[in-house]
């Protein structure tokens, strides 16, 4: 539990196996947990009264000890191209962003894990406001249903929906492990939320006790965010190689990828920066450095934001580095941007970081040109 005695416990996010433990503590029956999941995920109601085929018993326990609380939306965006962008206070009282992509036949949300985040990857945005807090289990799986429900009164013929979850949004979801184990789980769960678990994905920046983690507990669908075929220029880029450099990382995912059985594998992210990382060379190294790692790869062409150096390569590059991956047998997509002009794209989510580390004052005294 993560609440402080004496808290009122946040029944949003208590998956199945919680309920089932807590109704046997209360020497309640098993099949209440399904009753209780279905009225909180399925109907989303806010008021343990609504329950009407629970005992009243049962009904005031839960009220006495609990609530039913979505975290509060602050602001919507929606963008030309129909993204939407959430602004969501968290407990801690700062901002975090949740952003709903539309496709023709899917939709995907991406989730935020972390108030800000500890890990300081040079071409993040959220790496620059610095860190606050982790979201609880409550405020990561409250961001799905505040989509569900907002995208079922905006679309009540049902046309827009949310199809597939990625772990993509603010922070590093293997940092809050904690919370975003029962999130995915509640996610994934029928009584919860259903999307099947080729369709919810955690990425990480490479923490590898968090993976070894996941290969004990789950087989959700696992992207890492690689963006450099060695460990030099990795080092530069995700800070956090040098801690688990890219053998012990590729090592890992290749235990994870035994959960994932033989038709998933590990989703390679490799965002592609002008100069930096894009270059003939770069593709053929990363050719061959993931020769015997089976994988998808998912290009990601740079998203600029106020005070970045980088910049984005052109079309023709992208599609180049593509072409030299693909030749070699791998499957390559190339991410589009969606969402830009509401700074909802990858890497674009800064939310309100009321930071606790000092990064985001060092950053705007770079940026106002005050140190070098
Ligand atoms: N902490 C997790 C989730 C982060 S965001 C992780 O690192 O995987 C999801 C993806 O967007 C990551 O691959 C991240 O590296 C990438 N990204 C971050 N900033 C970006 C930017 N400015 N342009 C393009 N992609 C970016």
């Amino acid at each position: 539990m993560t609440e402080a005695p004496g808290q009122k416990v946040n029944y949003l996010g208590y998956t199945q196996e919680m309920w089932l433990e807590l109704l046997s503590e209360l020497g309640e029956k098993p099949f209440h947990a399904t009753q209780i999941m279905k009225w909180i995920h399925h109907r989303k109601v806010d008021d343990f009264t609504a329950m009407t085929d629970i005992s009243k018993k049962l009904r005031q326990y839960l009220m006495a000890t609990g609530e039913l609380a979505e975290p509060e939306v602050s602001h919507e965006f929606v963008s030309k191209d129909g993204t939407r962008k959430w602004l969501i206070r968290s407990a801690s009282g700062s901002l975090f962003e949740t952003v709903f992509i539309p496709e023709d036949n899917r939709g995907t949300l991406c989730v935020s894990s972390q108030v800000g985040c500890k890990l300081d990857c040079s071409f993040c945005s959220t790496g620059k406001q610095g860190y606050n807090s982790d979201l609880t289990t409550a405020e990561i799986v409250g961001q799905l249903r505040i989509a569900m429900r907002r995208l079922a009164e905006a679309y009540p013929d049902r046309r827009r929906t949310v199809t597939n979850v990625v772990m993509m949004g603010m922070g590093e979801p293997l940092l809050n492990i904690e919370h975003v184990l029962p999130a995915v789980t509640l996610m994934m769960d029928d009584l919860g939320y259903g999307i099947s678990k080729r369709k919810v994905t955690i990425s990480t920046a490479g923490v590898v006790p968090g993976i070894e983690k996941l290969c004990e507990s789950t087989d959700v669908s696992l992207a890492i965010s690689l963006h450099a075929p060695n460990n030099p220029l990795r080092d530069q880029l995700v800070p956090i190689n040098r801690k688990y450099p890219i053998e012990l990382l590729l090592d890992v995912c290749t235990r994870y990828a035994r959960n994932l059985g033989e038709k998933r594998t590990v989703t390679v992210e490799y965002t592609l920066i002008d100069g930096v990382n894009d270059s003939r060379e770069h593709a053929l190294e990363l050719s061959r450095l993931l020769k015997d790692f089976p994988c998808k790869i998912n290009l990601i062409p740079f998203n600029p934001f106020p005070g970045t150096d980088y910049k984005r390569p052109s079309m023709n590059a992208v599609r180049g580095f593509q072409d030299r991956l693909v030749n070699d047998g791998y499957s390559v997509t190339v991410r589009t941007t969606r969402g830009d002009d509401i700074q909802a794209a990858c890497g674009q989510l800064v939310g309100q970081v009321a930071d606790r580390t000092r990064r985001q004052e060092r950053y705007q005294r770079i940026q106002a040109g005050q140190i070098a």
